[in-house]
């Protein structure tokens, strides 16, 4: 199926009152599926994390950027996602062939588990990394409500969807994220409120246009603020995995060199291999002894 391009839009709306976040990333998480050969449980998860990351992401600026991990000591182990400002966001969990779907759900909670932590870790190029930590339930888009709620101070509504087919792609993944800013007056809170009680359920409320689902929240009063792509992007090299071979230093390399005759990295994030043949080891090993010198 042809899709059309993954997009966040940011909008103000209700007399400034409200912020709202409307993202569609149904390639973000195909790419995700053809990387890391995600079954259905896996998909929906870490689908919806990814689309988190997005939408916390349109957040930020700059080269500020965002880690969230979450592990519950479910099938799925840790889920990672990483976000940047910019649209682009990559993430892994451990265990990617976890299925429990059924007609019934995905039940992502049984992936996740119910039994350990959100950390939301954001680098706002300031000198420390903020980090907070909240327990979960497995119910991704609750928690992340629960998280801006105790560590922002902020009351926000998140709607996740996502759609896997037969066939084990994705038929469709977007992402709805909706903030009351501080002068919001309780009439704009009763309505937004009886708004969103009147949304079809998620992956209905998708197949929507983006001015659909905007005028039935908010009428004719919102103004797009921003619109921009995004997509799974993983910034890693070849060069990188260099420089952290180097921190084994020189005769562990030559050991490695001589015992294995190459060394592949895979990269968590992007499932990428990196292969370092004799040559390059040899290379790594010049260049240690000759800092050395
Ligand atoms: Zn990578």
């Amino acid at each position: 199926m042809q899709q059309t391009a993954d997009q966040l839009i940011k909008v103000l709306a209700l007399d400034k009152q409200v912020r709202a976040y409307l993202l569609r990333n149904t390639n973000t998480v195909n790419e995700a599926i053809r990387r890391h050969d995600l079954w259905p449980t896996a998909t929906s998860v870490l689908g919806k994390v990814l689309s988190m990351g997005q939408m916390m992401g349109g957040m930020l600026k700059g080269d500020q950027a965002l880690t969230l991990k979450l592990n519950g000591n479910g099938q799925l182990g840790n889920i990672i996602v990483d976000a940047n400002s910019k649209g682009g966001v990559r993430g892994y969990v451990d265990f990617p062939h976890v299925n429990f779907i059924n007609k019934d759900g995905f039940f992502d909670a049984m992936g996740i588990g119910q039994d350990g932590f959100l950390d939301v870790i954001k680098d706002l190029k300031m000198k420390d990394l903020f980090t907070s930590s909240i327990a979960i339930t497995g119910d991704i888009a609750r928690d992340f409500t629960y998280y801006f709620m105790e560590s922002e101070q902020t009351n926000t509504a998140i709607i996740l969807a996502i759609q896997v087919d037969v066939d084990n792609t994705c038929l469709l993944s977007g992402g709805l994220l909706i903030q009351l800013l501080p002068n919001a007056t309780s009439k704009t809170i009763d309505y937004l409120e009886s708004q969103l009680s009147e949304l079809p359920e998620p992956s209905r409320l998708f197949k929507e246009s983006s001015e659909t689902i905007l005028a039935s929240l908010f009428g004719e009063a919102y103004e797009i603020i921003d619109s921009m792509p995004v997509s799974f992007l993983c910034p890693c090299s070849k060069e990188q995995f260099a420089r952290s071979l180097l921190t084994l230093g020189a005769k562990e390399l030559t050991t490695m060199k001589e015992e294995d005759h190459k060394i592949d990295i895979v990269c968590h994030y992007c499932n990428k291999t990196y292969h370092f043949d004799e040559q390059d080891i040899q290379q790594l090993i010049k260049e240690i002894t000759n800092e050395k010198k």
